[in-house]
């Protein structure tokens, strides 16, 4: 599961970590009544929900944009080898995504800028690889770039510990997928608006999209025309294309994140942005528009017709 698409000058890839990562509809999201299940059920199975299990159907996809000679990575997935007791299915991943990323021809000692959405475990993953039992920064030559505001949260976080349950598990994430990169390779913390790279008219920007976690950041592809967006967590699963309002369980602020999405959603719709969702089992990109009743559609997505 993966593509490649062109956003004026630069070049998007999408790079599956994970193409099958299924929940328990509550389990993501804790408030959907059982007449959104069965809705779910009926209009995105196969592909978002699975019927003989009952669950949402997910995966994790990371991203790589070339522009202007420049490597970018955006999202570092899960990781390999992290100890998240906590939170099981980020536990102890082994996967060949690593392999994988060379087959894109970009080197990881190639990569020129690293930046997660936010810094949940399934974001910034990568970030490190275990070497000899030390974490070491995966993208050597790479700075890496944090939301000044997420940074700051997750490094609070760490420092209030010891922690317990899930917690416990975000401070671990810290320590094992940020701290060595603060201590080993080169960091920068943006704020809103941080221009990644231009090139030919294209720009890559850092765009403050808060509500999942407080320093959540969208990564947009910005044309003349229209661009695409690396939407991280600001929608999980396409249940929140018939529900926008359905906020997921990991949810800092449910409001903010609520208005976020909605706000996403509606400019990906006016200013032709395409969707590049984080956690959506395709391998395409997502155009959304609004139907006649107000409701976002996915066109391309099966059974998402708001008929
Ligand atoms: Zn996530």
């Amino acid at each position: 599961m993966s593509f490649t698409i062109d956003v004026g000058s630069a070049r998007v890839t999408q790079l599956t970590e994970l193409a099958h990562w299924p929940f328990p509809p509550r389990e993501l999201f804790p408030h959907a009544g059982d007449a959104e299940i069965e809705d779910a059920s009926a209009r995105l199975t196969p592909e978002f929900f699975d019927a003989g299990s009952g669950d949402l159907v997910l995966a994790i996809h990371t991203y790589l944009v070339e522009i202007g000679g420049k490597a970018i990575v955006v999202d570092t997935g899960n990781g390999n080898s992290k100890h998240r007791p906590n939170l099981l299915p980020h536990h102890m991943f082994g996967t060949d995504y690593l392999s994988r990323f060379a087959d894109t021809g970009v080197d990881v000692g190639d990569v020129d800028l690293v930046v997660s959405t936010h810094l949940h475990p399934d974001h910034c993953g990568w970030n490190t690889n275990l070497e000899a039992e030390t974490w070491r920064p995966t993208f050597p030559r790479a700075t890496y770039i944090f939301d000044r505001t997420e940074l700051a949260a997750l490094e609070q976080l760490a420092a209030d510990g010891p922690h317990e349950g899930v917690v416990s598990d975000l401070a671990q994430t810290f320590e094992d997928s940020v701290r060595p990169v603060l201590d080993g390779a080169k960091w920068e913390a943006v704020d809103d608006g941080h221009v990644l790279a231009e090139s030919e008219g294209t720009r890559v920007v850092v765009r403050s999209a808060p509500g999942h976690t407080p320093g959540h950041v969208v990564i947009e592809i910005r044309t003349a025309d229209g661009g695409a967006v690396i939407a991280g967590d600001v929608i999980h699963h396409p249940i929140q294309f018939l529900y926008p309002d359905l906020s997921q369980g990991g949810d800092a602020d449910p409001e903010i994140a609520r208005v976020t999405r909605r706000e996403l959603l509606e400019r990906c719709a006016s200013e032709g942005l395409l969707l590049l969702p984080a956690h959506f089992p395709v391998d395409e990109p997502i155009t959304i528009e609004f139907d006649s009743s107000g409701a976002p559609s996915a066109s391309g997505l099966i059974g998402l017709a708001t008929s």
